[in-house]
């Protein structure tokens, strides 16, 4: 056990091998099928500036209040640690003039940085793949933006969650709804926390997502949000709902969600699960038409969400996603060392995919064989001197009882490739060996 001073920040987590292979599999499979929605990749910096965050964020949110990791630069820039991801992403294409190249759906995946009270799935560092699209106004993205997350639990074999739906309408009956919301607060008061009362004048609207009991009850008989929208924030919310009875995706109408920040315009929605307790909301997102104008760019309409991978792989316990070693390669004596790495080096280039463990540090066969069986290789490959001298292999069978084998160099990655069965391929000539596959079936 490191001693206090050398522990890891309260919040930040590592993920040790053995969670590893969770993570891969899970951003493996949502990368893939955001891929096959022809969403591209952008990465963005871990810092920004404080200001940027402030103004897309709001003022008046959690976030912005007290969550943010701040720090002045040494030339006096005050910079922040990014809390999430939209913005970052916003300021990007805005930048890099992306913004003006027809419409841009994009993802990203990355490490955010919230002052949180750590607990279980609430994380001070915390990993979000979310993405975003800009430059189309209508129901349809909405609607593929779910119909997208959806398929992310399919693929995970992700059974219990819910999609909340909501509609938070334009800017105008947005303001006329807080006025009616304000003016029947103003009447509870009494009922209403601290931090809601703070917030009755500032940014009313969060009251309704207050996890207070008292506030609860209060906010139970308010008015409600879906009867201010006008014709065509109701037409556009119609259109998702529409949409996602066409592919017979269930929702529940929440006239209650509002997202924790200011930049949301018409659709909102999360997904949540009862079996991660207290922090149920695993992917939110929604509409933001007004942020990229906010931002200094020419008005854009806007769509997003984030998911939290913390609380997918809190979903995923059975998943064993770590693989074991094909081979085990075990080498005794002076002369066979060289020759080890000649004929593994050889091997790995024959085979693809190939996942092997050469035996460093030498050692008895006896020791060797031992780091073989822990390391859960299927096979172990002994290379000795009177095999180097008949350019030999031994193969011997960890995991079944069969009779070991006498392999000469030459046959050596055949033998392997029939008894491994791989077939995996580094993935990127995977994917176009297949599309060329396709096509030459096509033709
Ligand atoms: P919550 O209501 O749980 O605080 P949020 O509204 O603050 O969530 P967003 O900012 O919309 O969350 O982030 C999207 C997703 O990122 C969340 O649904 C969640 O899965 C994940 N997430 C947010 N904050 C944390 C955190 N501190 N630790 C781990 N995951 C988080
Ligand atoms: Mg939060």
């Amino acid at each position: 056990m490191a001693t206090s001073s050398l522990q890891a920040i309260r919040g930040m987590n590592d993920v040790l091998p053995a969670d590893t292979g969770v993570w891969r599999y899970i951003e493996q499979s949502l990368g893939d099928i955001l891929l096959a929605y022809g969403y591209r990749e952008i990465r963005t910096p871990v810092v920004e500036k404080t200001e940027l965050f402030k103004r897309s964020i709001g003022e008046v949110t959690d976030i912005v209040e007290k969550e943010m990791y701040t720090f002045d630069d040494r030339n006096g820039d005050n910079l922040a640690l990014r809390p999430e991801g939209t913005a970052s992403c916003v300021r990007a294409v805005l930048q890099s003039g992306l913004i003006n190249q027809g419409v841009q759906r994009l993802w990203y995946a990355g490490a955010m940085f919230r002052r949180e009270r750590p607990q279980k799935g609430r994380y001070r560092q915390f990993h979000q793949i979310g993405s975003e699209v800009f430059g189309l106004s209508g129901p349809d993205i909405d609607a593929e933006m779910i119909m997208m997350t959806n398929r992310f639990w399919q693929k995970l074999g992700i059974e219990n969650v819910r999609l909340h739906i909501n509609s938070l309408g334009n800017l105008e009956s947005r303001s006329r709804y807080r006025e009616a919301l304000v003016t029947y607060l103003e009447r509870h008061i009494g009922k209403l926390d601290n931090d809601s009362r703070r917030r009755l004048h500032t940014n009313p609207l969060r009251i309704l997502d207050s996890k207070h009991p008292d506030v609860r009850v209060v906010v139970e008989s308010a008015p409600c949000l879906t009867e201010y929208l006008d014709e065509s924030s109701r037409q556009h919310f119609q259109g998702l709902c529409d949409r996602l009875d066409a592919v017979g995706i269930s929702y529940v109408l929440d006239d209650k969600l509002v997202r924790g920040l200011d930049y949301y315009s018409d659709t909102v929605f999360e997904w949540t699960t009862d079996s991660l307790g207290a922090q149920g909301t695993v992917c939110a997102g929604g509409r933001y038409d007004g942020l990229v104008s906010q931002l200094g760019g020419q008005p854009m309409p806007a769509v997003g969400f984030a998911l939290g991978i913390e609380r997918l792989t809190e979903m995923l316990p059975d998943i064993q996603a770590e693989r074991s070693p094909h081979i085990y390669f075990v080498g005794v004596g002076d002369a066979v060392q060289v020759a080890l790495y000649r004929l593994s080096e050889r091997l790995r280039s024959d085979i693809p995919g190939l996942r092997m463990i050469v035996n460093c540090g030498g050692g008895s066969f006896k020791s060797q064989f031992k780091k073989a069986d822990k390391s859960g290789a299927t096979v172990a490959l002994v290379l000795g001197e009177r095999e180097l001298h008949e350019h030999n292999i031994v193969v011997k069978f960890l995991r079944r009882d069969a009779p070991q084998e006498m392999v000469s160099y030459d046959q050596l990655a055949g033998r392997m490739t029939e008894i491994l069965n791989i077939r995996e391929r580094p993935k990127v000539v995977a994917s176009d060996a297949e599309v060329c596959n396709n096509r030459q079936a096509s033709v």
